[in-house]
């Protein structure tokens, strides 16, 4: 159900996924279209996307080294600006108070006034048959838990504080859920920039069908918030 929410005019995106192809897949659009609005896009991509591949010659080192490559050329597509990887190992992220520092170092650096992750409330979809990638829960809980509160207080991370991280406060984070959502966002014009950028993520989008699964997605949500194609998220406004 959408609410009534202000439109968002974002001057700094930060966009924090577990995976190399995360935010594409769930924000390509948006991310796009704030890039077109003159919104500096970022990206902190937790892990290093070794385990993605079903190739058995390929190593988790070599495509390591692939998946970052792609992720940049994708970047680019979108806009955006900057692209840090935290390479944690594919498939064993979780939630420690080491990755969440390193996620407030990001956040206290970059200054945005959004902030893109995963919802980390989504664990499975029996209707649809899926489970959630623990990394991608990992993700979104250790974003929130940097967000609020940490990346706000003077006191926590003193040694980042002193090294010059003054607190940020991001006012709105954009939760990535696929079944629930109260914003959409208007990607008609963006949608053919996010596909080009998935199909940068040629390991994993070699393929991609610029009218299968990507775009009856945006179809639906579109159809749902009366735009032609659009992506949608669990809108919070942090107080
Ligand atoms: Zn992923």
């Amino acid at each position: 159900m959408t609410m009534n929410f202000p439109p968002l005019e974002p001057n700094i995106v930060l966009g924090i996924a577990a995976h190399p192809d995360d935010l594409d897949v769930g924000a390509g659009g948006t991310l796009a279209h704030y890039a077109s609005l003159g919104a500096e896009i970022h990206y902190l991509i937790l892990t290093d996307g070794g385990k993605g591949s079903d190739d058995p010659s390929m190593t988790s080192a070599r495509l390591t080294d692939i998946r970052h490559k792609e992720q940049q050329a994708a970047l680019e597509i979108i806009g955006g600006k900057s692209i840090t990887f935290l390479d944690y190992p594919d498939g064993e992220l979780e939630v420690t108070m080491e990755l969440k520092k390193q996620i407030v170092k990001s956040i206290r650096t970059i200054k945005p006034d959004v902030v893109i992750t995963m919802d980390p409330t989504v664990i499975y979809s029996a209707a649809k048959g899926i489970i959630n990638h623990p990394d991608h829960r990992a993700a979104g809980q250790a974003v929130l838990d940097a967000v609020f509160p940490l990346a706000r207080d003077r006191l926590t991370f003193p040694d980042l504080f002193e090294a010059g991280y003054k607190p940020h406060k991001t006012a709105t984070v954009l939760l990535v859920n696929f079944n629930e959502n109260n914003f959409a966002v208007d990607i008609t014009h963006t949608f053919s920039t996010k596909v080009k950028a998935l199909k940068a993520h040629i390991s994993q989008f070699g393929n991609l069908d610029d009218r299968g699964w990507i775009y009856t997605m945006a179809l639906n949500e579109g159809e749902k918030n009366g735009y032609e194609l659009a992506e949608s998220f669990v809108r919070i406004d942090v107080n």
